[in-house]
């Protein structure tokens, strides 16, 4: 049997059915509940979401000096070059100290300016010392033109302790731009980017790289080129208790970025609804419905910061791509997220779109026989789960909206 499908009863535009819960959840909350004790189940999940929520994420980015550095450790935290917290661009380091940099909205997320490799002498190992290589997750090697001599140095010393690295070819926008001014007739940019990205490779593999992982990127359109691969990659290679933050952490500029954010969070929301019958469920007047408002709000304000729907992620993201906030806030159709998320609103949602409560908790009760005995805990769940549930499907459409408006060329 697939997942429960539903429909919106009171929303005659959109009467198409969705998949709320797939049978892998059902599973898993079965699994939870299994011994019937709420109380320790709920132990349980709160450790697990502990542990996603505040995984501790270091990336460190080195690489000559001028070659994107401090640029992209602003763009990879959604940020402009002259925000505040914004990591100095255009200067030459002359320490070599690293700097964190932490992530506007996850602060266990630190992204780490590493000081410049140019010199002639350098020494990996004691570069890698002196920046403490074992605090990071991993490092990406950042570079353009071409990768040096240096770069490879230093990528085989930090696979011999163990890390892994990744390389960057940043600034493909100057390469492309350079070329279309060279080859007026036969420019072919897809041609010219397997081109420069087997020109990295063939270099790596002959400076003794087996498997060199090369991305190409422009932090001045981190949205372009082989951004979507790299994120894909990394969150592949990371250990599963750090995925899910450093996935929330990516800027919004990509919409398999968003969807990949929805679906991360989208995994969630069980555990939320098995928390929420936990807590003495306060009534909500005029309806059955009983759940805990706390932790809907507290959810509702992390879905709107991860897709930065936010006053100040809007206005950054306005910033970035010459446009007016208010014109990117014109498309969002979820009221919910221009307004403040308190426990007021979130009350007067309840009390308006209780619309499919009641039949998802009967699938519910019907599938996981400990929900149906709850009583009280059973409404709860099912209330939090379809409120959680209707609030990511619209902030992350709102969020692809906004970004495909950030993306519009002028007319
Ligand atoms: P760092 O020394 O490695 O930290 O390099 P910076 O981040 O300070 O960047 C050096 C210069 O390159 C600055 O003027 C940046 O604006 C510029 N830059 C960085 N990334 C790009 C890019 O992707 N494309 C272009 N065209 N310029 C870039
Ligand atoms: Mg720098």
């Amino acid at each position: 049997m697939k997942g429960l499908k539903i429909r919106k009863p009171l929303e005659i535009e959109s009467l198409e059915s969705y998949d709320i819960i797939s049978n892998r959840e059902v599973e898993e909350i079965k699994t939870a509940l299994e011994e019937g004790d709420l109380c320790k189940a709920t132990e349980k999940i709160k450790q697990s979401l502990h542990e996603i929520e505040n995984a501790p994420l270091n990336i460190a980015v080195t690489g000559e000096s001028g070659s994107g550095k401090s640029t992209f450790v602003n763009v990879i935290r959604g940020l402009n070059d002259e925000d505040e917290d914004s990591a100095k661009t255009g200067v030459t380091e002359t320490t070599m100290e690293s700097k964190a940099y932490k992530h506007p909205q996850y602060n266990n997320v630190r992204i780490w300016d590493l000081p410049g490799i140019g010199t002639p002498n350098f020494k990996p190992e004691e570069y890698l010392a002196a920046v403490k290589f074992e605090q990071y997750d991993f490092f990406i090697i950042m570079s353009s033109e071409r990768f040096r001599h240096n770069d490879i140095l230093l990528a085989k010393e930090i696979k011999s302790m163990g890390k892994n690295f990744y390389f960057v070819r940043n600034k493909i926008d100057s390469d492309l731009h350079g070329a279309q001014q060279r080859r007026k007739k036969s420019y072919n940019e897809d041609k010219l980017l397997s081109e420069i990205r087997d020109d990295c490779i063939k270099s790596l593999h002959k400076g003794g790289i087996q498997d060199p992982k090369v991305f190409l990127l422009s932090c001045l359109d981190l949205n372009k080129y082989d951004f979507n691969q790299m994120q894909e990659i990394l969150e592949q290679e990371l250990p599963s208790h750090k995925r899910h933050v450093f996935m929330l952490s990516l800027p919004n500029i990509s919409l398999p970025v968003l969807e990949k954010k929805r679906h991360a969070l989208k995994k969630q929301i069980w555990k939320w609804a098995t928390l929420s019958c936990g807590v003495a469920a306060i009534p909500i007047p005029g309806l059955s419905v009983a759940c805990d408002v706390g932790i809907l709000v507290a959810q509702m304000i992390e879905y709107r910061n991860a897709f930065g729907l936010d006053q100040k992620s809007l206005e950054n993201l306005a910033n970035k791509f010459n446009k007016d906030v208010n014109e990117l806030k014109s498309v969002i159709k979820s009221p919910i997220v221009v307004k403040e998320i308190n426990k007021e609103l979130v009350t007067t949602l309840l009390t308006r779109g209780a619309t499919g409560v009641l039949m998802f908790i009967e699938y519910l009760a019907s599938n996981i026989p400990v929900v149906g005995t709850m009583a009280a805990g059973g409404i709860s769940f099912g209330t939090t789960y379809l409120m959680l549930y209707n609030f990511l499907k619209d902030i992350a459409e709102d969020a692809e909206r906004v970004l495909l408006k950030a993306l519009e060329s002028p007319v």
